[in-house]
């Protein structure tokens, strides 16, 4: 009946889109594990990775792509300023906020990884370019500005020097100076 399909129509937008593992980068993968039914105790045995995907197929729909994105490009800038020792304690709560329990976002990382190392899917290019944005959540070292300032001395200005912050300037583009500094 043509107002049966009309209102199936009107509620279409409301019905998670499904996504294939293929299109989602390995934080994403990470991210939709955690918000799957995957038991936290899960052992991956052998090399089917059916299971691993089903859930991630099924966290993906239960967030929505843009959240899951936004959840991935989050968990992956704190994961690099983690291996760089340069979070800060506001970013540590908005990680925890986000992913409450830490031992059950490990678990997930790891079978994430799994996936992606060995389950032979592949990645689209997409999906490779979003893993490759990580986003920072709550302020950070850099106040943004993607270069980290430092003195080797407080209170010799002389050695002042600059690093590029991992989690808004992953690969250190631009200047730590800006060019009327240079002149002046
Ligand atoms: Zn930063």
């Amino acid at each position: 009946m043509p107002a049966t399909l009309t209102a199936a129509h009107a509620a279409a937008p409301l019905v998670p889109v499904s996504v294939s593992v293929r299109d989602l980068s390995n934080c994403e993968r990470a991210v939709a594990l955690y918000a799957s039914d995957m038991p936290t105790g899960y052992r991956q045995r052998g090399r089917d990775y059916s299971q691993l995907c089903a859930w991630i197929v099924q966290g993906a729909a239960r967030l929505r792509l843009g959240e899951l994105y936004r959840s991935a490009a989050y968990a992956y800038g704190y994961r690099l300023l983690c291996l760089a020792d340069l979070t800060t304690a506001d970013q540590q709560r908005a990680h925890a906020l986000r992913f409450p329990d830490g031992g059950r976002f490990e678990k997930a990382e790891r079978m994430a990884g799994l996936v992606t190392c060995f389950a032979g899917l592949g990645m689209s290019g997409a999906a490779m370019e979003r893993g490759d944005r990580p986003g920072v959540e709550g302020n950070c070292r850099c106040y943004g500005s993607g270069w980290i300032r430092d003195r080797d001395d407080a209170d010799d200005p002389t050695t002042e020097y600059a690093m590029n912050c991992p989690g808004h300037n992953p690969h250190a583009l631009g200047s730590a100076y800006p060019a009327k500094w240079v002149i002046a």
